[in-house]
């Protein structure tokens, strides 16, 4: 058996990582039957927009995908391929999980936060407009469906993966009405499953506050798409940064997984950045397929290359290149398989 699994490999360093990921993903000894679909700067060039039909085709039509990083053309009025990928397949959860990693310089020892961001509205439902010269408007929109899905997807995430925990992030305490609403309907959802997992609420500025001080008293967080874009980078740098955050993109007919960071257009082509975050990416499409075993030996094989610290990237203090970093991964993979 193997899987149609659409690959983007992307702009800038998003090729050699993806060539690290997929030999990573295959030394699982799961058969994968990548649909490579180039998108982003290349085919702007070649077919006139960064994210041509036939890439969501292969997505729908797969149902899991894996991306590089794509470069966001400033001023060319483009707009995200990023946040069009999400609103064009209703990818309604951002999941990124932010877990601290021996040999990877950080404060803390033991983070491990589950943050679960709403996707599709909130203020990034991009409707903005001028009031006049010297004014402008962006309207935050919150609904109960989709606050209730985000919520109810969180809880859900909890029941499967044995947290304990959910809190729920907003300012209800001044946006009484949109962020009200996001709290009553994460209550609502907490209800049904009382007893199995708690529920919280926190006020967004406090979490933050909390989340440096005390990360180790929170487990997954759920929070409308502006607060869950900014927590969700705070919870990454407690952790080591962008460079090492993996991230997932989830919908009721697809998925596409993706490292946090960007296309770093500076190191491209040099065999010298870091695939851990998109290889840790690979690990959640592995779960996501139900492959639970092959997604613990990459996540094991990842940390426990960079906690030798012997074949690691500049980033993490080395001088290995991409490709020794996954030829160093894959080989762990192999042993523990
Ligand atoms: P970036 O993440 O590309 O780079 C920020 C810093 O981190 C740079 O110093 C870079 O060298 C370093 N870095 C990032 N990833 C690394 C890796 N894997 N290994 C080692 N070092 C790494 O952020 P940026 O410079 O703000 O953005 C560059 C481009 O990427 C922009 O066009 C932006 O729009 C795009 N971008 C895309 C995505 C995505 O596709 N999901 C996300 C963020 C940014």
């Amino acid at each position: 058996m193997s899987y149609s699994v659409t690959l983007i490999p992307g702009d800038g360093i998003g090729p050699e990582l993806a060539d690290a990921t997929t030999h990573v993903l295959e030394s699982t000894g799961i058969v994968f039957d990548w649909d490579v679909q180039q998108a982003g700067e290349a085919t702007i060039a070649t077919e006139g927009t960064p994210l041509p039909d036939r890439v969501l085709d292969s997505i729908r039509a797969n149902g899991v995908a894996i991306k590089g990083p794509i470069t966001t053309p400033v001023g060319t009025g483009f707009r995200s391929v990023n946040v069009a990928l999400r609103l064009t397949l209703e990818l309604y959860a951002n999941l990124r999980p932010a877990r601290s990693m021996t040999g990877v310089e950080s404060r803390y020892t033991d983070v491990d936060l589950i943050i679960v961001r709403e996707n599709t509205e909130d203020l990034y439902a991009g409707i903005e407009h001028r009031v006049g010269p010297d004014a402008a408007e962006s309207i935050k929109i919150i609904t109960r469906a989709a606050s209730q899905r985000i919520a109810r997807y969180a809880f859900e995430y909890a029941v499967k993966n044995g947290r304990r925990k959910v809190t729920a992030v907003h300012k209800a305490n001044i946006m009484k009405l949109s962020d009200g609403l996001f709290l009553e309907s994460c209550g609502q959802v907490a209800a049904e499953y009382e007893g199995r997992v708690q529920f919280e609420d926190r006020i967004v500025d406090n979490m933050c506050m909390q989340l440096v001080q005390k990360p180790d008293l929170y487990d997954v967080l759920v929070l409308p798409n502006l607060y869950g874009d900014i927590v969700s980078d705070l919870a990454a740098g407690l952790v080591g940064g962008l460079g090492v955050a993996p991230g997932a993109n989830i919908g009721d007919t697809a998925a596409v997984f993706e490292p946090v960071h960007g296309s770093a257009p500076k190191y491209a082509g040099q065999n010298k950045a870091n695939p851990t975050a998109l290889m840790l990416s690979g690990a959640l499409m592995l779960r996501h397929l139900g492959e639970t075993d092959a997604a613990v030996a990459v996540e094991e094989a990842v940390r426990g290359v960079i906690a030798k610290g012997t074949t690691v990237t500049y980033d993490l203090g080395g001088s290995a290149g991409t490709r020794e970093f996954g030829e160093a991964v894959a080989a762990t993979v192999r042993q523990l398989g």
